[in-house]
């Protein structure tokens, strides 16, 4: 007696991707509502099954849907935008500011629906996203009929979703309450990464996901500073940290694990912790090479992804499992390690079992949900095909295959391509709506990059204001003679200290752009030892206000702020024509005089060594303030007995460029 099923595929090279890796040729699957009812010899299934849909595949090969482990879908829209440029400028200095600028649901959903368009024409049928406003994803996702893991963001930094960590939690147990048992979605919690969070965050998100039985999805070791950084704060590499804030009480997808040792990938499958390995994304943003081969030996269940389209810059698998299998052999230099067949069990079942989803899709297998792909390989490309070794099918499908070869796509019984036509989308029209969001985010950062002011800004964090400063500088010659001139009874001294100071001075082909000055104070104490270091951010305006009194200049500084990126960050930031670096050792006294505040500076010129220096300063937001101070300035200066120094106010940088 034959059993009716909805879809039975046959005249194909089946690859089911099981344990044992069993293979039919020719083969058949039936497929009846969601779910796959039965693999097998194509005569055994025919017999036995009658269905409504008879798909004849023509010889291609029959395999499970590909799992794309670890992606940001919505940053297709993304792509493009900024590359060849280290993690930190790339992520504050570009994605982040424009993503603060941009995102929003609608963003969101577009991005989804291009990625997805992408990611069913490359085979894939599951997806691990990590992304703002996942809701959006889970909805683009599902329309479409594709299966995600969709986890919403948590940072201790403001997103574009929430203005502080408590918002985006409140977000994500509410997208996690919405989506929970959906046919196609599971919803998960995604704090970003240990660097981007706090213990607390990492705590609190742990508790919430084993609340809901969902994955937490989470940016681990991805490059060696990470690492560093916190051996240097915590003593300990990133896993155990992650594991003391109690991380593996939940089911965690780790992304990367690019640096990680024996130690952490035991403790990884310890806890049953899936990794995302992400080659592309790995090499070009030179994270280094994850110790894949190592991790697969331990028994973890390493899946491949392809990182967001901003670090790829595509959702190409085929490229991805080729990557994997070849960087694995080179960097362990051993061509045996990671074969095809490895590389496709990643892509596939592992990848699966890595996003907590081993037991309904990643193999066609009865029971499991019908995710599976035709792939043409007879292509010339792929041609001739031998048949000796049942490894070849694997060769084929990793060292020769494309994504372009993948014809038909079905997910949870549901076909969402047939003949390379995308039946759940309108290619053209998204593409169209792509382009619109493009022009904007290109006019954006157009108008942003004209001018350092806004670029400054851009990066965020930062407060602008506007103050004038008074100043005199007089070259002096002796400085003890200043020392002693300031125990005069009218002088009263509040405070003094000592610096060593490292000022990097940026100049822009605008001279209207002004200098940006990058200083680093090294506060040093009796002993001449540094006790503290704060570096800071000052755009000088380079016209000057005019003098006041006669030698005494008003100038504006236009923006202050704490420097919290290095100043190498700055550098590849803001690519200025030329740069100047100063060294002074700087005594500086707090002083009152008459009523009011102000600071001498003795500075001792190291780069270049060109003497001494006395400085009177005062920074005022009133410019009738500041011609009582200038006036204040010039008396000091006769009091000081510096009065027969030359004057260098007003071309110090340059007295010091001749210098150099
Ligand atoms: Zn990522």
């Amino acid at each position: 007696m034959t059993r009716q099923v909805d879809t039975i595929l046959f005249n194909a090279h089946v690859l089911t991707m099981d344990e044992k890796l069993t293979q039919y040729s020719p083969g058949a699957v039936a497929v009846k509502d969601d779910r796959i009812l039965a693999v097998g010899a194509e005569a055994e299934i025919r017999d036995e099954y009658e269905a409504a849909e008879s798909v004849d595949c023509g010889g291609k090969t029959l395999m499970p849907g590909l799992v794309n482990a670890h992606t940001h879908v919505p940053m297709t829209l993304l792509r493009g935008l900024s590359d060849d440029l280290r993690l930190d400028v790339w992520l504050m200095g570009y994605m982040m500011p424009v993503e603060r600028e941009f995102v929003s649901p609608e963003f969101v959903r577009l991005g989804t629906l291009l990625a997805c368009a992408e990611l069913i024409r490359s085979g894939v049928t599951t997806f691990n996203d990590m992304y703002y406003f996942e809701d959006s994803v889970a909805q683009a996702a599902a329309d479409v009929g594709m299966r995600a893991v969709c986890g919403q963001t948590v940072m201790k930094f403001p997103a574009p979703d929430a203005p502080a960590y408590e918002d985006s939690f409140a977000r994500a147990r509410e997208f996690i309450m919405k989506w929970k048992g959906h046919p196609l979605i599971v919803p998960s919690v995604a704090p970003h990464a240990p660097y981007t969070t706090t213990p607390e965050i990492l705590r609190e998100t742990a508790l919430l996901a084993r609340e809901f039985d969902v994955p937490l999805h989470i940016h681990i070791s991805e490059t060696a500073l990470e690492v560093e950084n916190m051996r240097k704060d915590q003593g300990m590499p990133v896993v155990p940290y992650v594991k003391k804030q109690g991380l593996f009480e939940a089911k965690v997808i780790a992304a990367h694990c690019v640096h990680v040792d024996m130690g952490e990938i035991r403790t990884l499958k310890n806890h049953g912790a899936g990794v995302s390995h992400n080659p592309s994304s790995n090499l070009k943003l030179a994270s280094g090479f994850a110790p894949v081969q190592k991790m697969l030996e331990a028994g973890l269940n390493v899946g491949i992804g392809t990182d967001g389209p901003a670090s790829n810059n595509d959702e190409d698998m085929f490229e991805e499992i080729r990557l994997a299998s070849f960087i694995a052999k080179t960097v362990s230099n051993d061509p045996t390690v990671v074969p095809a067949q490895t590389a496709l069990t990643m892509a596939t079942r592992l990848g699966a079992h890595a996003l907590h989803l081993g037991d309904i899709t990643g193999s066609l297998e009865a029971g499991k949900r019908a995710d599976l792909i035709l792939v043409n390989t007879s292509l010339t490309h792929n041609s001739p095909r031998f048949q000796r070794d049942p490894n070849n099918a694997y060769a084929r499908l990793v060292y020769a295959a494309k994504s372009t070869d993948v014809s038909d796509v079905m997910v949870n019984g549901k076909w969402l391509m047939r003949d390379q036509k995308l039946l759940t989308l309108n290619e053209a029209e998204l593409l169209e709506q792509a382009q619109v969001v493009a022009r904007k985010i290109d006019a954006f950062l157009i108008e942003r990059e004209q001018s350092v002011l806004s670029k400054l800004i851009a990066l965020g964090g930062s407060m602008e204001e506007e103050s004038f400063e008074v100043q005199v500088k007089v070259k002096i010659a002796n400085p003890a003679r200043v020392v002693e001139a300031l125990n005069r009874p009218e002088i009263k001294i509040e405070a003094f200290k000592r610096y060593r100071q490292f000022d990097n001075y940026f100049f822009f082909d605008q001279e209207e752009q002004g200098r940006l000055r990058f200083r680093e104070d090294d506060l040093i104490n009796e002993k001449d030892e540094t006790v503290n270091v704060r570096s800071r951010l000052t755009l000088l305006g380079r016209k000057r206000e005019g003098r006041l009194e006669h030698d005494v200049l008003l100038s504006r500084s236009r923006f202050l702020a704490p420097a919290v990126h290095t100043l190498r960050f700055y550098r590849e930031y803001f690519r200025p024509k030329e740069e100047l670096v100063i060294e002074k050792d700087r005594l500086r006294w707090h002083i009152r005089y008459q009523e009011t505040e102000l600071f001498v500076n003795l500075d001792t010129m190291i780069k270049p060594d060109i003497g001494h220096f006395l400085e009177i300063k005062s920074r005022t937001w009133s410019r009738k303030d500041a011609e009582r101070k200038a006036e204040l300035a010039n008396q000091l200066i006769h009091l000081l007995g510096a009065s027969d120094g030359e004057i260098v106010t007003q071309d110090y940088t340059e007295v010091i460029t001749e210098e150099r």
